[in-house]
């Protein structure tokens, strides 16, 4: 099978430019991926396009969980919380080293969000709408109970607490899962390569123009339907097609802080009041702790988002508020992430109460767009628009849905005990090499069955600080020749999640990474300066807040 890699591009995109597609999809974020994958697995011609890189929008900066949203039912959301929540075990199954069960602990605090029983009622309905296992379902907990699990979580005014089944993502890589579920089957996909306008005829929509940033050309590729994925740049797309008639996106900002595991080291993911009646979660991930997510309307540039020191400081607050942490402030946060919510607007409706659901917009030139919604709910999102596009003209060949039986990484794992076995084996290898247990599971959990691939790549080595060098080398190798990266940060940010979780590594090998990348796709010395000096703005712009 041929490679996914920009190192083919010229060749792919001069065979694509001559080729009519059933669908361009436009945005390569969790929707647009997910798009490109149940169309082409029905049989469509599909091409999908990503200004920058895959994932590289708010699907790489929401809290990364697959859920059906608890607090959606304060809000009689009923159908989302069914839908997502429904979805949430179809899409553990089809990526398991991808989307892991994780034990969500509600403590119950006076004058909070939730009292108990309203806590054990809208639980049960939850489990109830997600078909939750009887073995999985929610159970309460005492106060004492509770602070046995946790016992970080302040003492005053707890009145016990419930813990439940959500599970917890990687978004970036679920994103490129999808994207490389695409290609097998058939999908062309680039990234990198933004639409710029569209091609007409007769006032229809027959193709896109784009601006191809890897080799600085503009090109056109044509299709029977255009598809607008773009999330948050969901009405600039609609304003260059000149439909932005009736409902339009409200932006909202949600910010995630990063600390050290050891500074807030919870042992589960805890659904927590903030002290203002929003709420908040705080995960724990590897060596670290991340904590969000504010939520507050958002108008300014969509391309740098970021988490300023108000932002920073509203998330250490209620940290301090609510765990036991003495000391624990700005200095600790060591990355930060800041996304923005395609939200559809609502007179008079603040950012918390907007809705999540998705809309569909169809516009006179036959352009659809979609917008809003949720990660875990890609899929229905990705079945509504292909059934859309299907019932306005559809390929003879063109069949039902299959994604809810698709996996995204082929050989697949039969259950997700297989990917704790393949953690555990790996980890054996790698103790005589001075790695630890935790790169096993970073790495299986990052990169599926192909973890067995890189690590067949990785030399022996000496002592545990040259075998983390070769890891990353034996990582690099593989997602520039299968994982379609371009700039040090695709491969930094969205296919390692070093960026977020791992910053020493960034710091540590953001300057070999941009030059072997510099070797690989023949940069002039003023290109690798160029880039080199983006890359570490953009490592900066994490801890940017510190500066203000
Ligand atoms: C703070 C926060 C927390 C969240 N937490 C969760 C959660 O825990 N669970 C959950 O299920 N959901 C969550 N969500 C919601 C979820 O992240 C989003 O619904 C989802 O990621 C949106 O994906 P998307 O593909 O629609 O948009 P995006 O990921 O933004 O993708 C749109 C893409 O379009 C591209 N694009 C734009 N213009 C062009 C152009 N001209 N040409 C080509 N490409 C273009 C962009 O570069 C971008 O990559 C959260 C959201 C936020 C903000």
């Amino acid at each position: 099978m041929r490679k996914f890699s920009v190192l083919n591009r010229e060749e792919d995109i001069s065979a694509a430019v001559e080729k009519h597609y059933d669908l361009i999809v436009v945005g390569g974020g969790v929707t647009g991926a997910g798009i490109a994958l149940d169309a082409s697995s029905r049989g469509l011609a599909t091409l999908l396009l990503e200004k920058k890189d895959f994932a590289s929008g708010t699907s790489s900066k929401s809290t990364k969980l697959i859920h059906g949203g608890l607090r959606y039912l304060k809000q009689f959301e009923i159908g989302l919380v069914r839908e997502t929540g429904t979805e949430r075990a179809i899409v553990h199954h089809l990526a398991p080293h991808l989307v892991h069960p994780e034990k969500m602990l509600l403590p119950i605090v006076e004058n909070g969000t939730f009292g108990k029983w309203s806590a054990s009622i809208a639980i049960s309905v939850y489990d109830y709408l997600a078909g939750v296992k009887p073995e999985d379902r929610k159970v309460g907990l005492t106060t004492e109970e509770l602070l046995e699990e946790e016992p970080l979580v302040k003492a005053k005014g707890l009145n016990g607490g419930m813990m439940y089944s959500e599970y917890r993502t990687d978004d970036a890589r679920l994103t490129m899962a999808l994207v490389k579920a695409a290609v097998r089957h058939g999908a062309d996909a680039y990234n990198h390569c933004a639409l710029s306008d569209f091609l007409y005829q007769d006032g229809k929509v027959v193709g896109v123009r784009c601006i191809d940033h890897v080799q600085d050309r503009e090109i056109e590729f044509k299709a029977t339907h255009v598809v607008s994925a773009a999330g948050p740049w969901v009405d600039q797309i609609r304003a260059l097609d000149g439909s932005t008639g009736g409902k339009s996106l409200h932006l909202t900002k949600g910010v995630h802080i990063v600390v050290p595991h050891k500074r807030l080291p919870i042992n589960h993911a805890v659904y927590f009041d903030a002290f203002d009646g929003r709420m908040m979660f705080a995960i724990p991930r590897g060596r670290v702790t991340y904590v969000g997510t504010s939520d507050t309307t958002y108008a300014e540039d969509l391309d740098r988002v970021l988490c300023t020191r108000a932002d920073a400081e509203y998330i250490i607050g209620a940290i301090n508020n609510y765990f036991d942490v003495p000391g624990l402030g700005l200095e600790d946060v060591i990355s930060s992430w800041a996304g923005l919510r395609p939200l559809i607007h609502e007179d008079g409706k603040s950012p918390s109460e907007l809705s999540r659901k998705d809309e569909i917009f169809e516009a006179p030139s036959g352009l659809i767009s979609i917008a809003g919604g949720k990660l875990t709910g890609y899929r229905k999102m990705a079945q509504r628009i292909v059934d859309l596009v299907i019932s306005r003209r559809a390929p003879s060949n063109s069949s039902k849905c299959q994604t809810a039986s698709l996996s995204l990484q082929e050989p697949t794992y039969p259950d997700y005990a297989a990917v704790t076995q393949h953690i555990e084996s790996l980890a054996k290898e790698m103790k005589s090499t001075g790695l630890e247990h935790y790169h096993a599971w970073y790495l299986v959990t990052t990169y599926g069955r192909d973890a067995d691939l890189i690590w067949s790549q990785v030399s022996e080595g000496h002592g545990a600080e040259n075998m983390r060098s070769l890891l990353l080398e034996a990582e690099l190798e593989h997602c520039l020749a299968s994982e379609s990266i371009y700039y040090p940060q695709d491969f930094l940010n969205r296919r390692t999640g070093a960026l977020y979780f791992d910053i020493e590594l960034v710091n540590q090998f953001q300057n070999q990474v941009t030059t072997r990348l510099g070797q690989a796709f023949d940069w002039s010395s003023s290109e690798l300066d160029r880039i080199l000096e983006a890359t570490i703005q953009e490592t900066k712009d994490c801890l940017a807040f510190l500066n203000e």
